[in-house]
C-alpha cells in the first residue's frame, strides 16, 4: 500500500494574538489534510515567545535548531510583548534568528485584493490588485558592518555599509524571474535607488539586467523606490512580481499588503527554496502572518485569523500540496465574500472588526474550516 504523505510541522504560536489565531488555522490545515489525503503532524513549542523569555531568560532553548530541523516547515504566529521585552531581544531571539540560521533568503508576500475585502485602492482602471513582493532577506542594507568614530564629539561620525554579494543578489533576482515566468502577466518590477545610491544600487540594476537576458519572456522594468511607493498607492493593479533588496523590499512588503485592505489577512513566507530535506544541515522555511502580536487587541478574541490561515495555505503550496492549497484559497475567498455580502445585508457577525464586522476569531476560522471541508 502506498504510504500516506505526512508532514511534520513546528508550531510556534508566540505571543498576543499569535496564540489566538493559531488554533483555528491548525484546524483549517487539518481539514485540508483530511480532505486531500495527507497527514499533518504538529509539534507545538511555547518558545520563540516573550512568554517563554519571561520564564526562562532566553527566547529559545539550547536545542532549538535541532528541534526545528526535525520538521518540514515552521508555522509561526507572532512574537512581541514590548511592555516586558524590548523588540530587539524578542525579534533577534526568534524570527530573525531562524531567518539567518536557516538562510531564508526570500521573503514572499502575496498582495491580492480578495473578493469581499474593501480597500480604497480597489478596482482602479477596472483591474484588481494582484501582485507579489519578493524581498532579499539576508544581506544588503541590513549588514551589521560599520560603526561610530569620534563618539560624543563634534566630529561624531556613523557609518553602516551595504553588502551585495553576487550570490546573494543573483539568487533572489533569479527566484523573482522564475516566479514572474510562472504567472500569467509575466512581469517583473525591480525596486532601485541607483540615482542616489551610486555604488551598490547600480550593481543591483546590473544583475537584474544580466539575469533578465535569460528570461526573454518576462517583461522587466525598474522604478526608484520613492516613485514606486507612490505607484503602489496610485496604481497598485499594474504590478505583478516586485523584487527589492533587504531595505527596499522591507518597505514594499509592508506597503503592499496594506494596499489590499487590512493587515489582518496578509500572509508571509520566509523561504530557503533550494534547501534539501535530506541534507544533514537542512534549512526549513517559515510561514507566518504579516501582522505582529497586536497587544492592543490581544485576549479579546477578535483578531482576524485569515493572515495565519493564508500563511498555512502558502505552507501547503511549498510542501507540494497544490490541490489542498488551491482549495484552502478558494475557501478563504468564498468565506470573505459571503461575509461581506452578509455585512451589506446588515448581518455583520462573520467578519472581524478590522473588516468592519462584529465577528470573532473563532467564528471566522470555523467558517473557513467548514468551507475547506465542503470544497468539491
Ligand atoms: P510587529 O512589530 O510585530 O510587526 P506591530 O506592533 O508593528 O507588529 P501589529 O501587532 O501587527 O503591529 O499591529 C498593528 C495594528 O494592526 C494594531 O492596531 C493591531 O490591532 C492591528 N492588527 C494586527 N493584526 C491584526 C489582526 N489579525 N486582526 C485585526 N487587527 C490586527
Ligand atoms: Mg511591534
Amino acid at each position: 500500500m502506498p504510504q500516506a504523505r505526512a508532514y511534520t510541522i513546528a508550531v510556534l504560536a508566540g505571543d498576543g494574538i499569535g496564540v489566538e489565531v493559531m488554533p483555528p488555522a491548525l484546524r483549517c490545515l487539518e481539514a485540508a489534510a483530511k480532505r486531500f489525503g495527507f497527514q499533518m503532524n504538529f509539534r507545538h513549542y511555547d518558545w520563540g515567545s516573550c512568554t517563554y523569555y519571561n520564564k526562562h531568560g532566553t527566547m529559545v532553548p539550547s536545542d532549538w535548531k535541532e528541534l526545528l530541523q526535525a520538521c518540514d516547515a515552521i508555522y509561526f504566529g507572532a512574537v512581541g510583548d514590548p511592555a516586558t521585552v524590548p523588540d530587539h531581544i524578542s525579534l533577534w531571539g526568534s524570527i530573525l534568528l531562524f531567518r539567518r540560521e536557516f538562510d531564508q533568503y526570500i521573503n514572499l508576500r502575496p498582495c491580492r485584493l480578495v473578493p469581499g475585502v474593501t480597500s480604497p485602492l480597489a478596482n482602479r482602471e477596472g483591474r484588481d490588485i494582484d501582485f507579489v513582493t519578493v524581498r532579499e532577506n539576508t544581506e544588503g542594507e541590513y549588514s551589521s558592518i560599520g560603526g561610530r568614530i569620534f563618539s560624543g564629539t563634534e566630529r561624531e561620525t556613523v557609518i553602516q555599509n551595504t553588502v551585495f554579494t553576487r550570490v546573494g543578489v543573483d539568487r533572489v533576482v533569479r527566484y523573482a524571474f522564475e516566479l514572474a515566468r510562472s504567472r500569467p502577466a509575466k512581469r517583473l518590477t525591480s525596486a532601485t535607488k541607483s540615482n542616489g545610491i551610486s555604488i551598490t544600487m547600480p550593481y543591483w540594476d546590473e544583475r537584474v539586467e544580466t539575469i533578465g537576458k535569460e528570461y526573454p519572456d518576462v517583461k522587466v522594468d525598474k522604478y526608484h523606490i520613492d516613485i514606486l511607493c507612490a505607484h503602489f498607492v496610485q496604481r497598485p493593479h499594474i504590478f505583478d512580481v516586485v523584487v527589492g533588496s533587504n531595505l527596499l523590499g522591507d518597505i514594499l512588503s509592508d506597503l503592499g499588503p496594506a494596499c489590499t485592505g487590512t493587515i489582518g489577512i496578509a500572509p508571509s513566507a520566509n523561504l530557503n527554496p533550494t534547501a534539501k530535506r535530506e541534507d544533514p544541515n537542512w534549512c526549513p522555511s517559515l510561514f507566518e502572518p504579516v501582522h505582529g502580536s497586536a497587544p492592543d487587541i490581544a485576549g479579546k478574541g477578535i483578531a482576524n485569523p485569515v493572515g495565519m490561515i493564508w500563511a498555512g495555505q502558502m505552507m501547503l503550496e511549498h510542501l507540494g500540496e497544490k490541490e489542498a492549497a488551491n482549495a484552502m484559497m478558494l475557501a478563504i475567498e468564498n468565506v470573505l465574500k459571503e461575509g461581506r455580502e452578509a455585512q451589506l445585508r446588515g448581518e455583520g457577525d462573520l467578519l472581524t472588526p478590522d473588516m468592519l464586522g462584529n465577528g470573532t476569531t473563532e467564528g471566522l476560522g470555523l467558517a473557513i474550516e467548514k468551507a475547506i471541508e465542503a470544497v468539491s
